[in-house]
């Protein structure tokens, strides 16, 4: 299995995009982790919207999922094909637009383990962990790295903030324990904050910082 950064940006940025990524299981099947509104036309810019057969979404923030029923009735009414859907996907709609997409997904035919973190009040938002490999908090307030399933998974993408509030400041990522944060990559992030990211990064022990572009092989 690859993992393939696809976008790292916050919401309100000028360019690029969001915060998203592709577990390959094939190279004609992908995982996604989170649609936000930038999102859809990137996966059609590089030829990927026929190769997404599972969508998972972190919540409903639009930085998230702005992009994410788009993508559904893409590969419904225009390609005929059926994707599996999990995560905190909300009221997609059941009747009116978008029903038709709804009714073309399936539950994923791999492992999904979920559990509810703190980020937005009223809103559901799921800690993603994929296939026994991969955890992805997506938004959280607090860290996941003390988690189980921070201790089994390969990799770790967490997203961060560099002051804290509604995304866990980067600096409370430091008090894990060093195997947890050596396979800890954070993301979504203003470009202009990427240099301070990566100091931050250095000094709390982490893989890094994430990068459109950038390809993990998971075992
Ligand atoms: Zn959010």
């Amino acid at each position: 299995m690859k993992l393939e950064v696809l976008g790292t940006h916050s919401a309100f940025v000028k360019s690029g995009v969001n915060n998203s990524f592709i577990l390959w299981r094939q190279a004609d099947d992908g995982i996604l982790l989170d649609c936000g509104y930038s999102v859809f036309q990137e996966l059609q810019r590089r030829g990927y919207s026929d190769k997404i057969g599972a969508v998972l979404l972190s919540h409903q923030h639009q930085d998230h999922a702005g992009s994410a029923v788009t993508l559904l009735e893409y590969r419904c009414n225009i390609l005929g094909k059926t994707t599996a859907i999990g995560g905190a996907w909300g009221n997609l709609p059941q009747s009116g637009d978008g029903a038709d997409a709804r009714r073309m997904t399936t539950s994923p035919d791999f492992m999904l383990e979920t559990f509810a973190v703190p980020h937005a009040r009223g809103m559901e938002c799921l800690a993603l962990f994929v296939a026994d490999k991969l955890l992805y908090s997506g938004d959280t307030a607090v860290s996941v790295l003390d988690t189980p399933q921070a201790a089994r998974a390969q990799m770790i993408i967490h997203d961060v903030s560099l002051k804290g509030g509604a995304i866990v400041k980067i600096d409370d990522l430091t008090a894990a324990a060093p195997e947890i944060k050596a396979k800890t990559y954070v993301s979504h992030y203003r470009p202009e904050d990427y240099d301070e990211l990566c100091r931050c990064a250095r000094k709390a022990g982490l893989g890094g910082v994430l990068k459109a572009g950038m390809m993990f092989d998971l075992d």
